[in-house]
């Protein structure tokens, strides 16, 4: 086999963008990965003339132009702007994130002042309890909603879908993972508040597809298929984006991950839900949302004449050996862990971990992008 400069370990978002930078540096790139298709969890595949989100869906957005325009010089991108709403416990609907739409069903508050009144109401309670603890920063995820948002909205929206989604208390998360939700005094639904956002025309797949044109890409490869030392006789150096106690035999133990399934389905129907994305925020419902995928790319097409949908319901679990990890379980208990193999990866002369697992971090898309392109132009 001829020798390469890098084996790139894993054929999605990360792994595609050490393999682009790589190669444009002049490196001989090799790509394995263990699925028999290249994208890893932002992978879509075309069904019926809808490009399916497999792993879930993906929304691109960022605030930074230079990341922005990176995705852009592969594919262009939509306008797609994500708007998801929540199927409540009240059987009602509910706009996200939680905004002036929200507020008024809910509350029936019509202006910002009347909103912020309810608001500082509902909040008052949580804030005077942290005070009486003298506790400055929330301690967890139940403590940061309930003084970000107040009581209703948590046990509305928050509560029962944070726990289906994580399988733990809310009072056992951390804080941080509410904080990526925006509050806000407008009547604005869009879920993001970065400066752009979208998705690929054509979908993910093209995007990857294209920043690994020329490069080697071997699929059901598996890297743990043969000892590392074989693949030193493949590639000088490692760019390895899978987990990464994996990577290291789960010598000090298994960090622990979030898994999703998805049941997807293709109905006779143009439109079954009129939305990308409905969240059940009820504790009965098993699945957490469910996804429609035409929705994602209803800019400039007619997608509603197509008669057939395909809609994915999914379901959260905690991860074991052989399921897909998805999410990172940021707590303290993982944070050590990961810490120690953080550290035998510091040591690594010839490897570098990049990606969602690799760096056991709940990165967005444009971040995976961000990091892996610094760590790649620190080695070139
Ligand atoms: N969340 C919630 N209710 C919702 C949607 C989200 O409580 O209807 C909370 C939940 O704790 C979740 C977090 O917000 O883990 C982040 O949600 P996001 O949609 O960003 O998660 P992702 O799309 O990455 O799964």
């Amino acid at each position: 086999m001829m020798k390469y400069d890098y084996l790139i370990v894993g054929a999605g978002l990360a792994g595609a963008t050490a393999a682009y930078e790589l190669r444009k540096a002049g490196k001989k790139c090799l790509v394995i990965d263990k699925r028999s298709h290249i994208g890893g969890n932002v992978f879509t595949e075309n069904v019926d003339g809808i490009n399916v989100h497999k792993y879930g869906a993906h929304i691109f957005h960022t605030s930074d132009k230079k990341i922005w325009d990176y995705v852009n010089s592969f594919v262009e991108f939509n306008r797609y702007t994500n708007c998801p709403v929540a199927m409540a416990p009240d059987g009602r609907l509910y706009n996200l994130p939680f905004n002036m739409n929200t507020f008024y069903q809910l509350w029936g508050v019509k202006t910002p002042e009347e909103a912020q009144s309810k608001l500082d109401e509902q909040r008052r309670e949580a804030v005077e309890r942290m005070k009486a603890d003298g506790v400055t920063e929330p301690r967890n995820l139940e403590e940061q909603a309930l003084s970000l948002i107040g009581s209703d909205i948590y046990n509305l929206l928050i509560k029962n879908y944070t726990e289906k989604q994580w399988g733990r208390p809310c009072t056992e998360l951390p804080a941080f993972i509410i904080r990526r939700l925006p509050v806000r005094l407008t009547f604005d639904n869009n879920y993001f508040n970065d400066f752009y956002q979208g998705i690929p025309v054509g979908g993910y797949t093209k995007l990857i597809e294209k920043m690994l044109e020329g490069i080697d890409v071997k699929l059901e490869c598996d890297y743990f298929s043969q000892p590392k030392e074989e693949w030193h006789k493949v590639a000088d150096k490692v760019i390895y984006t899978g987990e990464i106690d994996r990577y290291y035999d789960y010598q000090y133990g298994a960090l622990q991950y979030r898994t999703v399934s998805f049941e997807t389905v293709g109905l006779e129907c143009p439109n079954y839900q009129g939305n990308a994305v409905v969240n059940y925020t009820d504790a009965a419902t098993p699945f957490t949302r469910i996804i429609e995928h035409k929705h994602f790319e209803s800019f400039g097409n007619d997608v509603y004449s197509n008669p057939k949908t395909i809609i994915s319901r999914e379901y959260s679990k905690e991860w074991k050996p052989g399921d897909e990890p998805y999410y990172p379980v940021n707590d303290a208990r993982n944070g050590e862990l990961y810490a120690r193999y953080k550290a035998l990866g510091d040591l690594e002369q010839d490897v570098i971990f990049c990606g969602r697992l690799a760096e056991y971090r709940y990165y967005d898309m444009h971040q995976v992008i961000a990091a892996t392109l610094e760590k790649i132009n620190k080695l070139i």
